[in-house]
């Protein structure tokens, strides 16, 4: 490389979730980028189709958000989120209950949306206690769910490579079946088969009894597992099981939240209303780390009208919680969402995106495709090798000019939510090629 971003040694910096050796000898430097496309270090213009890691949701360099950032920098550059708040931090907080179903109206701020749900399980199990159940322990998660990196996550989540090497995590976790079925294979949005494997929620039930469980964890669409859409009529029943034995049913909303799915969560365009919602990415649009939890007035009363007034309710906390310069890119962003009506944008776009995907099926590499609102999974059919067809499309894409994510041989797809038609047969152009190439 001899361009002036350019690092000088690549040695040093340990890559997440990246073939460190593989990237090094011949590696993807992104160095700027602006609407929906970046810069590499070549000088070449690539697609960002995946809203860089589901989280850029209005496209990149954002004006508004940058300004607003640099003022709060300029203003507050930081501030103790324990025992002193900054104003933001209240402002953004009444900004997500207004997006948030039914009365999810209490906001808990985090860095990250792994963090945010190892958040969600304590106040799960802290709700629970105040309630003098605190023999509720155990967490109801599912195969294939991605819940981020920490202990907690791994621990709920089901993708079997984030988990095998780190020993058996939190005790007490359990994992219903995943929701792919061959009788939904090729078939958009929900399929109609698989309602019944939410029972798998009532089987440890009566297995462990009700009054064990805590919390049964979901993504409303299981993402990094490849798009795993619900089936028809499986979170009504996740819910309907939750309600008649107390279990606190959350849905991890860090992909679907604000937009994704063409209603503000999933959990609305799913018309299920869960106990308590986990969030990040698209807070910020990207730009600025930051999760957060949404929980039920009732769940917030409980714990904070536990203790004495002068008591801290809930030793949970982070240094970066409610950080100023994200709280203003989070009031920053969800003002455009507002402004500009992108989540009707996005549901008005998702009929063409999955229509230009679902297109793809013709071509014989393909082996299933799902999809809904502007989110896409495409799965190949694999070599000896699993992952090797995956990443020789990460790279023929790159090459062609976009960037994408892959899971194993699933091509994930999840423009921003501003992208246009031509945008959407730029993806498909250049994913058809791909493919056809292969
Ligand atoms: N939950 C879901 C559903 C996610 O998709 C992710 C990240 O992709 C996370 C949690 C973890 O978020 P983070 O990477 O910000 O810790």
């Amino acid at each position: 490389m001899n361009d002036m971003t350019a690092p000088n040694s690549l040695e040093e910096f340990w890559m997440p979730f990246t073939a460190n050796k593989q990237f090094k000898e011949d590696p993807r430097l992104l160095v700027s980028a602006e609407g929906l496309y970046y810069r590499n270090h070549r000088g070449d213009d690539l697609l960002d189709s995946c809203s860089g890691l589901f989280c850029v949701a209005l496209g990149h360099g954002r004006r508004e958000i940058r300004e607003a950032v640099a003022n709060q920098l300029a203003t507050l550059d930081y501030s103790p989120p324990f025992q002193f708040a900054n104003p933001g931090a209240f402002e953004l907080a009444r900004r997500v209950a207004k997006l948030t179903p039914g009365d999810l109206n209490r906001v808990f701020f985090t860095g990250s949306g792994s963090e945010a749900i190892d958040t969600a399980m304590k106040i799960a199990l802290m709700y629970h206690r105040c309630r003098g159940q605190s023999q509720r322990q155990r967490f109801v998660g599912r195969e294939r769910a991605y819940h981020g990196v920490n202990f907690g996550g791994i621990s709920v989540g089901g993708m079997v490579k984030n988990r095998e090497a780190y020993g058996i995590g939190l005790p007490g976790c359990v994992h219903m079946r995943h929701t792919w079925l061959e009788e939904n294979r090729l078939q958009p949005g929900q399929g109609s088969h698989g309602a019944e494997l939410a029972d798998d929620l009532q089987r440890f039930v009566e297995l462990y009894g009700a009054d064990t469980i805590a919390a049964c964890f979901v993504e409303p669409i299981a993402g990094s597992t490849g798009i795993l859409v619900p089936p028809k009529g499986y979170l009504e029943r996740l819910r309907a099981i939750c309600d008649q034995h107390g279990i606190l049913l959350v849905f991890d909303e860090v992909i679907c939240g604000f937009g994704r799915t063409g209603e503000a969560f999933g959990a609305q365009s799913f018309g299920v209303t869960p106990d308590i919602m986990t969030m990040a990415k698209a807070l910020t649009n990207g730009c600025i780390p930051m999760g957060a939890v949404a929980v039920r007035e009732g769940i917030y009363d409980t714990v904070v009208g536990s203790g004495a007034d002068s008591a801290i309710e809930f030793f949970h906390g982070y240094t970066y919680s409610a950080h100023p310069t994200a709280t203003a890119a989070g009031i920053a962003t969800l003002d455009i969402f507002e402004r500009d009506g992108v989540f009707d944008h996005a549901a008005a776009l998702a009929p063409y995106f999955l229509e230009q995907i679902f297109a793809l099926q013709d071509l014989g590499v393909v082996a299933d495709i799902r999809g809904y609102g502007l989110l896409a999974g495409i799965d190949l059919k694999p070599t000896e090798k699993p992952g090797e067809r995956g990443f020789a499309v990460l790279r023929g894409l790159y090459e062609a000019g976009m960037v994408t994510r892959v899971t194993a041989d699933t091509l994930i797809l999840s423009p921003p939510l501003v992208s246009e038609k031509r945008h959407i047969d730029e993806i498909a152009d250049k994913t058809r090629s791909v493919l056809s190439g292969l």
